[in-house]
């Protein structure tokens, strides 16, 4: 397993929309485990394929406390019922060093395949939920920040701007 290098907005990538994947190859299943190990060491609760320059349809979760792991691994994944709506803080490793609120479903049920094939279908309320929404928002070449007001985005924009020379400038 190897930790790769995560891709930042503006990237062309993050904007792709993914194709449907048809079948579960070596390639897949490798790429979920560097995933794992890129989103654990970043440290992020998600992450979406698109993230580390890749065009599948593939996301990791793990929205468990440090001690009591669980990583989900979702190929193909949608959302197949929603209900309620939250406004909870986000960011996003490909978006580094800005945060804000989202209005999300506060409850969803998704569907994906395990890297073995099988149908999985889950209930998912809080952070999951969430984070789930985010992820597969990534494989439709959405970012969390288009989901912000036109005010919040043209402040995004700004901040992003500075942070980014502020990063070059360290580097
Ligand atoms: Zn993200």
């Amino acid at each position: 397993m190897a930790i790769l290098p995560i891709r930042h907005y503006p990237d062309d990538v993050l904007r792709k929309q993914v194709p449907l994947e048809k079948e579960i190859d070596q390639r897949l299943i490798d790429l979920a485990g560097d995933m794992a190990e890129t989103m654990y060491a970043a440290p992020g609760v998600g992450l979406a394929a698109p993230q580390v320059g890749e065009s599948r349809r593939l996301i990791v979760l793990d929205c468990n406390p440090k001690d009591s792991p669980r990583l989900i691994t979702a190929v193909n994944p949608e959302i197949i019922l929603r209900d309620g709506e939250c406004y909870e803080e986000e960011g996003c490793l490909s978006v580094p060093g800005y945060y804000s609120q989202v209005t999300r479903s506060s409850r969803i049920k998704v569907r994906f395949l395990d890297l073995k094939g099988k149908e999985v279908t889950l209930d998912c309320a809080g952070l999951l939920a969430v984070c789930f929404q985010h992820e597969i928002d990534h494989l439709d070449g959405v970012l969390f920040i288009d989901h912000l007001s036109s005010l919040k985005k043209s402040m995004f924009r700004r901040k992003y701007k500075k942070l980014q020379a502020q990063q070059e400038e360290r580097m």
